[in-house]
């Protein structure tokens, strides 16, 4: 049945002059994520919209939605200007929305094409009239009818019967590059999703403690990675070895600070890769009270440790249950939940300071000899992980 897709995007966004640019980005991240795939891409009166085989329609929405900047989709049943084609449609959308269990209906018509003769209210009425007279359905209804038989007269007829809303945000890289501190927990993956949707290409960074944490580990975050890059095509993993630096901090400062300090190592780490390969932003997972290393106090303590960019923090006033909620709906969450060490937790102490305090931290890291040479020395053995 449906032969085409409108892709409706956020207007506020695409104002004055982004306009153009935005929608040359949209169109070329359609083409990419319907590589292999049969379908045309065409404007009619500036709408955009996806023609294809009804056989592949299933397969282009769900690849379609994971596109930032889109606000809603439209499955269509695409036909010619001509009002006994367009009868015959509707009365097929019609008949389908009955079966589906619609008891009542409205028709509503836009005509952006003036060539086409008849007014859109005297048409949509007609169309009603028709819908009453060859199809079970017995009742028109103005206000909240079951269901919707929407047209739009372009140069071609459209007509539609759902508006599948999709993420909305901004077309991917029209907002900068930012750089997330990827775990394989639950949040992070959820952060780096936040972002992305507002339009920032995101790639990641995780830090490991191989071999006190397993390969496994790191193959977690690189499938974690995976699942990210359906929405962020070509992203990419850098991935470093923290252990020498965790080593230090166990043996030469107090115990109850090693959360905070392994947290400053993580953020002056990535802070220096986001500046030498051009990320604008640090990204995490934190949530305010989550856990002790994400109180004020706590969180004073790691940002301080970053000098010269923001970090942003996306799930700062999340609960738990809605960061969940979000990782289940861009399917991180199966994989975030499967057992795995981080490397926090390999020295993490028993009874973490719940509200540290900057100037101890500061000390407690003058402790460790070399420290800037160590950090050198991760940071030269960084990998690197690309993904499509
Ligand atoms: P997540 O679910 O993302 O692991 P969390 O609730 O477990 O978060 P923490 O472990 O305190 O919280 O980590 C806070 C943030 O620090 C994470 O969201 C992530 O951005 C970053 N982070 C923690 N561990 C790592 C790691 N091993 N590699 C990269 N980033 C990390
Ligand atoms: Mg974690």
């Amino acid at each position: 049945m449906y032969n085409a897709l409108g892709i409706s995007y956020g207007e506020l966004a695409l104002k004055g002059k982004n306009r153009g640019n935005f929608e040359r980005i949209l169109n070329t991240r359609i083409r990419n994520i319907l590589k292999g795939t049969d379908y045309k891409l065409i404007i009619d009166s500036s709408k955009l919209y996806i023609l294809s085989d009804q056989e592949n329609i299933d397969e282009i929405i769900r690849k379609v939605k994971k596109i930032f900047g889109i606000v809603l989709i439209s499955p269509s049943v695409r036909v010619d200007n001509d009002e006994d084609e367009i009868k015959k449609a509707v009365l097929e959308a019609a008949e389908r929305a009955y079966e589906n269990g619609a008891r009542n209906f409205k028709v509503e018509v836009k005509r952006s094409n003036k060539k086409f003769q008849k007014r859109s209210m005297d048409f949509a009425r007609e169309l009603g009239g028709h819908i009453l007279v060859n199809s079970k359905f017995e009742h028109v209804k103005m206000k909240n009818p079951d269901v919707m038989i929407y047209l739009e007269i372009r140069n071609s007829t459209y007509i539609c019967t759902e508006k599948i809303k999709t993420y909305g945000g901004l077309p991917l890289g029209t907002t900068g590059k930012g750089l997330v501190l990827l775990s394989g927990g639950i949040d992070s993956p959820v952060a780096a999703f936040m972002m992305a949707k507002r339009g920032m290409f995101v790639n990641a960074v995780t830090f490991h403690s191989f071999p006190f944490t397993s390969t496994q580990a790191l193959e977690k975050v690189k499938e974690l990675t995976e699942i990210l890059s359906l929405y962020i095509p070509k992203t990419r993993l850098f991935s470093m070895n923290i252990l020498k630096i965790q080593q230090e901090i166990n043996q030469k400062t107090n115990k109850e600070l090693a959360t905070i300090l392994t947290r400053r190592v993580m953020m002056r780490l990535a802070e220096k890769l986001a500046k030498s390969r051009g990320y604008g932003a640090l990204i995490t997972g934190e949530s305010l009270g989550q856990v002790a290393s994400q109180t004020i106090g706590g969180l004073t303590c790691t940002n301080a440790s970053v000098k010269d960019i923001p970090v942003f923090r996306p799930l700062i006033g999340m609960d738990k249950t809605e960061i969940m909620d979000i990782a289940a709906e861009i399917d991180t969450y199966e994989k975030s939940i499967e057992p795995y060490e981080d490397s926090c937790v390999i020295f993490a102490p028993k009874h973490p300071v719940t509200n540290p305090k900057l100037e101890n931290v500061l000390l407690e890291e003058e402790k460790i000899e070399g420290y800037d040479e160590i950090m050198e020395e991760i940071y030269n053995n960084m990998e690197i992980f690309t993904f499509e």
